[in-house]
């Protein structure tokens, strides 16, 4: 006799995973009763989830809610008169459930190809500046350590020189979010980095590499350019929202990617042929204003990628348009800027040893980081 069958089991509401001691009584119905619940499923609602023997779980189909006990005759009986208690989706059930899945990864894939670049470009103006000052902290932690902690450089009639270069371009620069914080790290690669905030990570090779000081301030221009125009903010988010969307797709959903990708991406993404080329032409215009000579931008630009390209081909790679920019970057200063002088001889002594007297030099074993180009 099947009637009236019961045992003691746990009832989860669904909603917590709290769980509540109940009856459960077998009859023509499946009825849960305990302290503050009573609930009477029809056996054909009833499905199983998957569960260890000799527990046995159970709950009407497409509810959250769930009754489980160990009792086997109960769960005999149970299977007995429930036909579809242990009914799994069908094979086209199955399929049709691939098919959703491969469909809803590849829609992200596209969000993550097309869409983010797009909105990266409408999120960046909504995002606050406290927010933006905090997030280029953050980045330059993680850029510093990706970079193996360089020190900062901080010889003080060096710095005093770089402050008064600084304040010079920012005071004729338009459309800065904020003060720029331009900071001198030792390090062998020739490079500079503008994190969100205006800050910008100056690499001394970068100035071993400098010929004059108004090839120093042309880059140094070029970063304030990318500060304007919001270029790392705007590829931090596409970066991270990039990783984070593939993250959702590859299922590794501890966060990691995106930090990591945040980190890579401030190193070592490339802004777009159209970035650049918007930063030279701010340049130029900033360092024709201060009168400094613009052209000397293009200059140390040639240098940084024909030397790049006797070790490696990671700067030529990235940047296949050093040429094209160079030749842009010339026609905007104009033939007279070549005679014009940002700093006196003995600034530029100073500020080439603001990382002590020897890192002049350009270093002759470099550690270069494989995949690390420079992206001034
Ligand atoms: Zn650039």
């Amino acid at each position: 006799m099947a009637a009236g069958l019961t045992a003691q089991g746990r009832y989860f509401d669904g909603a917590s995973a709290r769980p509540h001691p109940v009856t459960v009584s077998l009859t023509d119905r499946l009825a849960v009763s305990g302290p503050g619940i009573s609930r009477d499923w029809n056996l054909l609602d009833l499905r199983a989830t998957e569960t260890v023997p000799p527990l046995t779980r159970v709950g009407a189909a497409g509810e959250a809610a769930r009754v489980e006990f160990s009792d086997e005759a109960l769960a005999a009986a149970l299977a007995a008169r429930c036909p579809d208690l242990y009914r799994r989706e069908s094979r086209g059930g199955t399929l049709r459930l691939v098919l959703w899945s491969v469909a809803a990864g590849l829609s992200v894939l596209l969000v993550a190809v097309f869409g983010v670049p797009v909105l990266a470009r409408l999120a960046v103006p909504l995002v606050p500046d406290a927010a933006e000052t905090r997030l280029g902290r953050a980045v330059e932690e993680q850029v510093v350590r990706l970079l193996n902690e360089p020190p900062l450089c901080t010889d003080p009639a060096g710095r005093a020189v770089l402050d008064a270069l600084v304040a010079r371009l920012a005071g004729a620069a338009p459309d800065l979010p904020r003060d720029v914080a331009v900071s001198v790290r030792r390090n062998g690669l020739a490079n500079a980095l503008t994190l969100p905030g205006a800050r910008i990570v100056v690499l001394s090779d970068l100035i071993a590499k400098a010929r004059s000081a108004d090839e120093f301030a042309g880059v140094l221009a070029h970063e304030f350019g990318h500060a304007a125009l919001r270029d790392p903010t705007r590829s931090l988010i596409q970066a991270s929202a990039t990783s984070f969307l593939l993250s959702l797709v590859l299922g590794d959903l501890t966060g990691s990617t995106v930090i990591v990708a945040v980190g890579q991406a401030a190193l070592s993404a490339g802004y777009s042929r159209e970035a650049e080329r918007a930063a030279d032409a701010y340049a130029v215009a900033l360092m024709n204003r201060v009168g400094g000579n613009g052209a000397a931008l293009a200059a140390i630009l040639e240098r940084i990628a024909r030397d790049e390209g006797e070790d490696d081909l990671a700067f030529l790679r990235s940047h296949p348009f050093t040429r094209e920019r160079a030749a842009a970057i010339r026609a905007q200063a104009g033939p007279e800027a070549e005679a014009k002088r940002i700093l006196s001889e003995a600034e530029w002594a100073s500020l080439r040893a603001i990382c002590g007297p020897d890192a002049a030099k350009p270093e002759k074993s470099r550690r270069r980081r494989p995949g690390s180009d420079a992206r001034p």
